[in-house]
């Protein structure tokens, strides 16, 4: 058993942390997240010359390779500043891999060293207005086949990034009546702008400037070389990258648990009352004891999930518990950061009020934690309970 990253994780953590404090440390990440419907351009213009968009893609597509305990680095690091803007990061890598593991080898040559390199973005879009956790039951989007392609209809809600990005990695429904709810959908990149696709940014509590529109497709054509994957099998090609994601928010909120029991430690050394510094007050120190207790067990279970998913062993339940603990104990720990900081962790000038806002949410996305627990719960066997 081995609890310490190699010395070359270390390295890569530390050039990380050091890049962080460069380039976006706290103050920073605080003034771009204020600018609500700003997407902060120049914050991944420098991920991109730091060549963190090519983490965790093959070398031969212009990718700089790099397991899923690297990507786990990485976005912690980041989170611990960034907190939820370190998603414009995780939503390109995230439909990156999807399109190295399905696309077509034309699309990947084409656009993964383009996406490697910063130069292309895409967008999740998979939500709607009427699927959200229920996303087979509720799904109204549809791609009829046309010459040449397909022409896809319907409404998408809190794609995050799409105002801003060069396609949209989106789920649509391409037979009527299929025999299992689960079949006849299908994936497909959507060029963005396209005739008949507009997006509008919802104004939302936290990741602010991140940007989550509404997406309205009216008849939008996009080309068979963009369906990604197979034909009618999208729902089960998107389930197999899950697991990856749920471990890429757990190492995101362990961040914004870092981030805030640095901010509060820190607090406790400045500030006084009744003749003393705050620090020395017991209570204190037991929320910093708390926080610290949160911090580590999520460290544990998402590294733990991670070196399961690197030894190609089943991570569903793994991942499931990672992105619940670390969402749920990184906006314990926030509160408890606001706490600390007393009326000043109420002030938009200092950062605990941006992991609080941010922390929560992820218990509601990219998959709710009760819909997580669902799966931890049949994991074991138990029947479905809805
Ligand atoms: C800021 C933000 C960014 C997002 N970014 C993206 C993105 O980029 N792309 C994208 O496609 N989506 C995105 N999402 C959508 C996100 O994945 C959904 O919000 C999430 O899956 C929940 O769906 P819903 O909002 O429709 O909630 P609902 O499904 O309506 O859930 C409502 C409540 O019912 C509970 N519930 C539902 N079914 C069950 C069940 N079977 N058992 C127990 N409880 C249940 C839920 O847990 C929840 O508490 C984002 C959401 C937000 C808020």
């Amino acid at each position: 058993m081995d609890f310490a990253l190699s010395d070359e994780q270390e390295q890569f953590r530390k050039m990380v942390h050091d890049w962080v404090e460069k380039e976006c440390p706290k103050d920073v990440a605080r003034d771009l997240e204020a600018k609500e419907f700003e997407y902060p351009f120049e914050l991944w213009d420098k991920m991109s010359a730091a060549g963190f968009h090519a983490i965790g893609l093959p070398e031969e597509l212009g990718g700089q390779g790099g397991d899923v305990i690297t990507q786990m680095i990485l976005t912690r690091e980041l989170a611990r500043s960034l907190s939820g803007l370190t998603w414009i990061f995780g939503i390109s890598s995230f439909c990156a891999k999807s399109i190295v593991k399905f696309a077509k080898e034309s699309v990947k040559e084409d656009l993964v060293p383009k996406m490697a390199a910063g130069d292309v973005r895409v967008a999740i879009a998979v939500t709607e207005p009427s699927a959200g956790t229920d996303v087979l039951g509720g799904m109204k989007t549809k791609a009829k086949k046309v010459d040449g392609g397909w022409s896809i209809t319907g409404q998408k809600i809190w794609s995050t990034a799409a105002h801003v990005s060069d396609y949209l990695f989106l789920m649509a429904r391409t037979e009527d009546s299929p025999d299992k709810a689960a079949r006849g959908i299908t994936l497909f990149l959507v060029p963005n702008p396209a005739e008949g696709l507009e997006t509008r940014q919802i104004p939302k509590v936290g990741m602010k400037a991140v940007g989550s529109c509404e997406v309205f497709l009216d008849e939008v054509f996009v080309p068979d070389e963009y369906v990604v994957g197979e034909e009618g099998r999208g729902f089960y090609q998107m389930l197999s990258t899950l697991n990856n994601e749920r471990i890429m928010v757990g190492a995101l909120c362990t961040g914004i648990i870092d981030g805030v029991l640095e901010d509060a430690i820190q607090y406790m050394g400045e500030r006084e009352a009744f003749g003393k510094k705050i620090g020395s007050f017991q209570i204190l120190q037991h929320y910093v004891a708390e926080m610290s207790m949160w911090q580590k067990q999520a460290e544990l279970i998402m590294y733990y999930a991670a070196w399961k998913s690197e030894q190609g062993e089943d991570c569903g339940r793994e991942a499931n518990m990672a992105k619940i603990l670390a969402s749920e104990y990184a906006g314990k720990a926030a509160d408890l950061g606001i706490q600390i900081l007393g009326g000043m962790g109420y002030a938009l000038e200092t950062n605990a009020q941006r992991y609080w806002r941010d922390a929560r949410l992820y218990r509601i996305g990219p998959i709710t934690n009760e819909m997580a627990r669902n799966s931890i719960a049949e994991s074991y066997g138990l029947p479905r309970s809805f």
